[in-house]
């Protein structure tokens, strides 16, 4: 299964919840950077792991913390039953890094222990064990473009008829976030109860212009992220000075996501950002499908 990363287009944030969670009001988007997760016939769960060599591997546990093992729990609960599997994680979404990568692991393993012992899930039990799992599992199952409201976890697809060109700048190293909903806190107070409404940014993707699209781009949490990471906002006003249509922190960050004009343009300023000496950029375009098959040669 292959489960791609997202990115929050529109990302507002209301005041914590009595059970600790912040309602939000986002607008996801999946964009072409993914890891693959193949799960083989075995007598016992095991994971293993392989990463590009820029991605901190040692930040990605491979216990019973891992969201596959995780999910493996969770989908053989719904049936009454332990799953057995040897997973491969093959990752190329940098961890911790506001792209929901563990989310997308996560996704792609229900998917995928749900083939190998040909158990059936219906669509519906799937959404529900994903959004146990984590706030952005269910997303990582839909793909595409879509609202997501509650903590994330209730997505329905929205309309968007453009195809959009990221620049998405990862860092070394990740960013907690909960440690960045907590600086949240601090930084708003008076935060309100009901999280800013999309409603200008999902007009914005129904005119599949890509400059409407970067005027719409919306993240409460950006501010956090950056208070914390001052960095992330020298490279946002960098980016933008090289020709990005617009710059924005991605979700919790610390990734740095810059909308541009076309493929052309994406490749240019990925170009200019390398030549500044940013050691990792890389190039994608949303939105994608959410977890899907994949032929085992590909
Ligand atoms: P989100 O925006 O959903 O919080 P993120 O992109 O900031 O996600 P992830 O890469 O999804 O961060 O991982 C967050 C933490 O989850 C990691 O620091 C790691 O400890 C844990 N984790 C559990 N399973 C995985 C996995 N399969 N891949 C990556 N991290 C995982």
């Amino acid at each position: 299964m292959r489960a791609a990363a997202k990115v929050n287009l529109h990302l507002g944030v209301g005041a914590a919840r009595e059970d600790g969670f912040h309602p939000l009001t986002t607008v996801y988007q999946a964009v072409g950077l993914c890891d693959d997760v193949t799960a083989h016939p075995a007598d016992d769960l095991t994971l293993t792991l392989t990463t590009t060599d820029w991605i901190d591997a040692g930040a990605v546990p491979v216990d019973g913390d891992n969201l596959v093992h995780r999910a493996a729990v969770l989908l053989g609960r719904h049936h009454g039953r332990e799953l057995t599997g040897r997973v491969e994680v093959e990752k190329a979404i940098p961890v911790a890094g506001g792209l929901a990568g563990g989310s997308a692991d996560g996704a792609a393993a229900l998917v995928a222990l749900d083939r190998l012992h040909d158990l059936r899930t219906t669509d519906d039990a799937l959404l529900a064990i994903a959004a146990e799992l984590g706030s952005d599992v269910p997303f990582a199952l839909v793909g595409g473009t879509a609202l997501g409201t509650g903590r994330g976890e209730l997505v329905e697809p929205v309309s968007d008829v453009g195809t959009w060109w990221w620049v998405i700048v990862p860092s070394r190293q990740g960013l907690s976030t909960p440690e960045v909903y907590r600086h949240f806190d601090r930084l708003r107070p008076d935060a309100p109860e009901t999280p800013p409404g999309a409603d200008v940014l999902l007009g914005a993707l129904r005119t599949g212009q890509p400059v409407s699209l970067a005027r719409a781009l919306h993240n409460d949490l950006q501010e956090p992220a950056v208070d914390l990471r001052p960095e992330l906002g020298l490279l946002i006003d960098r980016g933008e000075s090289e020709g990005a249509l617009r710059g924005i922190v991605s979700g919790s960050g610390p990734t740095v996501v810059f909308l541009c004009e076309s493929a052309d343009h994406a490749r240019d300023l990925a170009g200019a950002l390398m030549r500044t000496g940013q050691e990792v950029v890389l190039v994608a375009n949303g939105a994608v499908a959410g977890a899907h098959l994949v032929p085992s040669h590909v």
